[in-house]
């Protein structure tokens, strides 16, 4: 049977569900993971556009990353949780925050990136490719 993974932002209105595994799952210790999260990095898994359905209206902000691509973030207007990010680099996938989730399932993160941002204490006990 096809997993089905539901989430929901903090004031309800908005919900999302994602179908099936995840192509990949990354650790991100960038700044502006940090700033999305208000902690000190961030979990984010990757899935096909057609595995996820996001119901409730968002309001988008774009950034622009260091590669020069665009990253665009949908976060509900009215409690401003974060559902999920679209990068202009992979139009095909949709990448969803994994903390929105209640399921404690999610695969280990395969990669684990700016890890020039990350604390000094910070360790992970399993293996994940790191990157500076
Ligand atoms: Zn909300
Ligand atoms: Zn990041």
């Amino acid at each position: 049977m096809n997993k089905v993974r539901t989430a929901e932002c903090k004031c309800h209105k908005v919900a999302l569900v994602c179908q099936g595994e995840p192509l990949r799952t990354a650790v991100c210790h960038c700044f502006e993971c940090q700033k999305r999260t208000g902690s000190i990095f961030g979990v984010q898994a990757r899935f096909a556009k057609e595995q996820v359905s996001l119901n409730g209206e968002t309001t988008q902000f774009t950034r622009i990353a260091d590669s020069g691509h665009q990253v665009t973030y949908s976060f509900c207007p009215c409690c401003g949780t974060t559902m999920l990010m679209q990068l202009s680099a992979a139009p095909d996938a949709l990448v969803v925050p994994v903390g929105l989730f209640k399921e404690s399932d999610f695969p280990i993160p395969s990669f684990s990136i700016y890890e020039e941002n990350k604390q000094g204490w910070v360790t992970f006990d399993c293996q994940i490719e790191s990157y500076a």
